[in-house]
C-alpha cells in the first residue's frame, strides 16, 4: 500500500483511509505500506515536504518526495490518490506561457491524460484539450452522481459558441473562468455572455482574480472584482505568490482577498449597494460558520524543521 503524507489539509485532501495523512508519524503506523509518497502542492510547503520526508524515512525504507510543487506530475492520473475522490485531471501542462504561472515550467506543454470519472474538472487549461477531447469529458461528467464543477479555471479567450452549447446539457454546479490579468476582463465578458445561462443560479459563474501581481493596487484589485459583480460573475481573489519566496502581503490586502472569498457576503454587499449607492461603505460581521473552519485547518508549522 502506498501511504500518501500532506505538508497540509486543504479542500482537495484525500482524507477518506488511514493511508492519507497530513503532518508527522504518530505513535502507531497503517500496516503493509510499501512506499511513502509525500504530495507537496505548494512552493511555499517545500521545506516541510522535505522535512517530512525525513521523518516518515525513520519509519519506513521507501520515501518519495513529489508533488506539484516539486515535480512534473504523474502521466497517469489515479482518482483519489493525491487529491480527493471527485477531483480529476483530464490533462497536464499548459500550450502558453503566463509569466506569472509555474505550469508551463513545471508540466511544459499540454498533453491529454486518459479521462477518469470525477465531477470536479481540475485541469490547468481543459480547452486547449479541443473539442474530441472536451466533449468525452463532458459525456463523462454526464454519468456523475453530482453535478458538474469547472475549477480548475476555464481559459476565457477559448470559451467558443461549441463549448457553450456543449454545457448546455449538464448538470452545473460552478464554473470558474480564470481573469489573471486586467486585460482579460473583454475576453471574461465575452465568455460569460456565452455562458449566460450559467447566471441563473446564484454564483454558478465565477472568476478567479489574480491580485497583488505587478504593480496592482487594492484600488484597482477591488475595481476589477466589482467590474465582475456587474456582470454577473462573482469574483475569487487570489493573491499572487512566486514560486521562489513567500510574500507576506499587508492587512489591507489580505482583508481585500479575505472579502473577496466570501460570495454571499458580496451578494449582500452588492444588493446593499445598489440600494444606498456607492458612498456608504457596508459593514458586516465575518460569519461565524466561515470562522470555524478556518479553525480546522490543519497544516505542519513551517518551522518545525529548523
Ligand atoms: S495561467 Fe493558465 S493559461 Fe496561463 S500558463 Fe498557467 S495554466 Fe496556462
Amino acid at each position: 500500500m502506498i501511504l500518501r503524507i500532506f505538508p497540509r489539509l486543504t479542500h482537495l485532501t484525500p482524507a477518506h483511509d488511514e493511508y492519507s495523512i497530513v503532518g508527522l508519524p504518530g505513535l502507531f503506523q497503517p500496516p503493509n505500506v510499501t512506499e511513502v509518497h509525500v504530495s507537496c502542492t505548494f512552493t511555499w510547503d517545500r521545506k516541510v515536504a522535505e522535512g517530512l520526508a525525513a521523518a516518515w524515512g525513520q519509519y519506513f525504507p521507501v520515501v518519495k518526495l513529489g508533488g506539484p510543487a516539486i515535480a512534473p506530475p504523474d502521466e497517469e492520473f489515479v482518482p483519489g490518490r493525491y487529491v480527493k475522490r471527485g477531483v480529476t485531471f483530464t490533462s497536464r501542462g499548459c500550450n502558453k506561457n503566463c509569466q506569472w504561472c509555474l505550469v508551463p515550467k513545471m508540466e511544459g506543454k499540454l498533453r491529454l491524460l486518459e479521462i477518469r470519472p470525477g465531477n470536479n474538472i481540475q485541469d490547468n487549461n481543459l480547452l486547449q484539450c479541443g473539442h474530441e477531447h472536451v466533449g468525452k469529458v463532458i459525456e463523462m461528467l454526464k454519468k456523475e452522481r453530482f453535478a458538474a464543477r469547472f475549477s480548475g479555471g476555464i481559459d476565457a479567450e477559448l470559451v467558443d459558441d461549441w463549448f457553450a452549447e456543449a454545457l448546455r446539457g449538464l448538470r452545473i454546479d460552478e464554473l470558474y473562468l480564470a481573469m489573471d490579468h486586467p486585460g482579460a476582463f473583454r475576453q471574461v465578458e465575452q465568455a460569460a455572455e456565452k455562458l449566460s445561462f450559467l447566471k441563473t443560479k446564484s454564483r454558478q459563474l465565477r472568476a478567479y482574480v489574480l491580485i497583488g501581481y505587478n504593480h496592482d493596487t487594492l484600488e484597482k484589485a477591488e475595481s476589477r472584482c466589482w467590474d465582475l459583480m456587474k456582470i454577473g460573475v462573482t469574483p475569487f481573489a487570489q493573491l499572487y505568490q512566486p514560486a521562489d519566496k513567500w510574500i507576506e502581503y499587508s492587512p489591507a490586502w489580505k482583508a481585500l482577498a479575505w472579502k473577496w472569498l466570501r460570495p454571499a457576503v458580496m451578494a449582500a454587499r452588492e444588493r446593499r449597494r445598489e440600494e444606498i449607492g456607492e458612498v456608504e461603505e457596508v459593514k458586516e460581521a465575518r460569519p461565524k460558520k466561515v470562522r470555524k473552519e478556518r479553525t480546522k485547518h490543519v497544516r505542519v508549522p513551517a518551522d518545525i524543521f529548523d
